[in-house]
C-alpha cells in the first residue's frame, strides 16, 4: 500500500513499470498456456479424418434404398476414388465456369448433378480431337479433379434429394398434397402472381409460358429438370393441375399438349423455369449433406447458372 502521497513521483514511476511488467509477463505466460493448450489436444486427440472421393461417393450410396444401382449414370467422370479430397464443389453442371472456381477454391471434388461431357452417358468416344472436349479434359486433368455426377442417387434417396431443396426454397414445405410430392395445394393466386413469386423466391430472371396471366391457380404440378414429355404429359393427366411448373420440355411435346388442353378450354398452364434453375436448389441440399456427413472438409455451392440469356 502506498501512504505517501505526492512527493515520490520516481517510485510510482518504478511501482507502474513494475506492474507493467509482471502483466505483460502474465500475459505472455497466459498466451504461451492457451497457444499450448490445442497442441496438447491435437497431440491427444484422434488424427482427423481424411476423406477421399471413393469413400464421400460410398457414404452417400449407402443411404440410398436399393443402391447401389447396377445400371446408372452415377458414375466418376474425372479422377479416381483415392483422390484425396481437399474441398468440394456441388452444382447442376461441372461447366467451365464452375470447374475454374473450383480451383480458385482449391477443391479437387466436384459433385454435378448433370453430365460434363454434353450426353447423358459421358460418353467421349465421339469427342475425341474436339477443342473443346479436350480444353475442359485437360483443365480437370492437369489440377487432378475429380467429377462425380449425382443424378441417380439423389432423385433416389427416400425423399428426392432435389425435390426437397427446390420445395424448400420455394417455401413450399407444407403445401404438398398427400400421396405425391409433386402436387401442391397454392393459397389461390393469379397465375401472374405465381409467376413472380417463383422468379423471385428461385431467382430467375425470365420464364416461358402457356395460359392466361389472371388464370387463378391453386393445384400446382411441379415438375423440376426435364422429366421427358410422356412423364410430364401423363402427370396433368392423372393430377389434373391449373398450371404445371416444369424445368424443360420438348417444344413438340409438352408445349403442344398444353396449347391443345388451353384452346379446348381447360383450365391449364404451363411454366418453363429452365432445366438448371428448376434443379439448382437440390446443389444446396446436397451442399447441406455433405456439411452434415462429411466433417471438416470445406464445400460450397456454385450455381451453374443459366447457360442462355433473352434479349
Ligand atoms: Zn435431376
Amino acid at each position: 500500500m502506498n501512504t505517501n502521497h505526492g512527493n515520490r513521483p520516481s517510485n510510482e514511476t518504478t511501482d507502474y513499470t513494475r506492474r507493467k511488467f509482471i502483466s505483460t509477463i502474465s500475459l505472455a505466460t497466459g498466451a504461451a498456456a492457451f497457444l499450448g493448450t490445442p497442441v496438447n489436444l491435437l497431440a491427444s486427440a484422434k488424427s482427423p479424418e481424411t476423406w477421399t472421393v471413393g469413400k464421400v461417393m460410398d457414404l452417400f450410396i449407402a443411404g440410398v434404398p436399393g443402391a447401389p444401382f447396377a445400371k446408372t449414370v452415377d458414375t466418376l467422370k474425372t479422377g479416381d476414388r483415392d483422390i484425396e479430397i481437399t474441398g468440394i464443389v456441388t452444382t447442376m453442371f461441372a461447366n467451365l465456369a464452375v470447374i475454374n472456381q473450383a480451383i480458385a477454391l482449391k477443391a479437387n471434388f466436384i459433385i454435378a448433378h448433370e453430365p460434363t461431357f454434353y450426353n447423358h452417358l459421358d460418353e467421349t468416344d465421339w469427342l475425341k480431337n474436339d477443342d473443346v472436349y479436350e480444353y475442359k479434359a485437360a483443365l480437370l486433368k492437369k489440377h487432378n479433379i475429380a467429377v462425380w455426377r449425382n443424378h441417380d442417387y439423389i432423385h433416389s434417396l427416400k425423399e428426392d434429394g432435389v425435390m426437397k431443396g427446390v420445395v424448400k426454397q420455394l417455401g413450399w414445405d407444407k403445401s404438398s398434397l398427400p400421396g405425391n410430392d409433386h402436387l401442391f395445394n397454392r393459397p389461390a393466386t393469379t397465375l401472374k402472381q405465381l409467376i413472380n413469386e417463383v422468379k423471385q423466391r428461385l431467382g430467375i430472371a425470365t420464364v416461358r409460358y402457356i395460359g392466361s396471366p389472371a388464370q387463378s391457380c391453386s393445384r400446382v404440378l411441379l415438375m423440376p429438370g426435364a422429366a421427358g414429355g410422356k412423364a410430364q404429359i401423363g402427370a396433368i393427366g392423372r393430377t389434373k393441375p391449373d398450371v404445371i411448373l416444369c424445368g424443360e420440355i420438348s417444344e413438340w411435346e409438352t408445349a403442344e399438349y398444353v396449347r391443345d388442353a388451353h384452346i379446348k378450354g381447360d383450365k391449364l398452364s404451363l411454366v418453363l423455369l429452365g432445366h438448371i434453375a428448376s434443379e439448382e436448389p437440390g446443389s444446396e441440399f446436397m451442399k447441406g449433406w455433405i456439411k452434415e456427413n462429411v466433417p471438416g472438409v470445406p464445400v460450397t455451392h456454385v450455381p451453374a447458372g443459366s447457360s442462355l440469356s433473352f434479349m
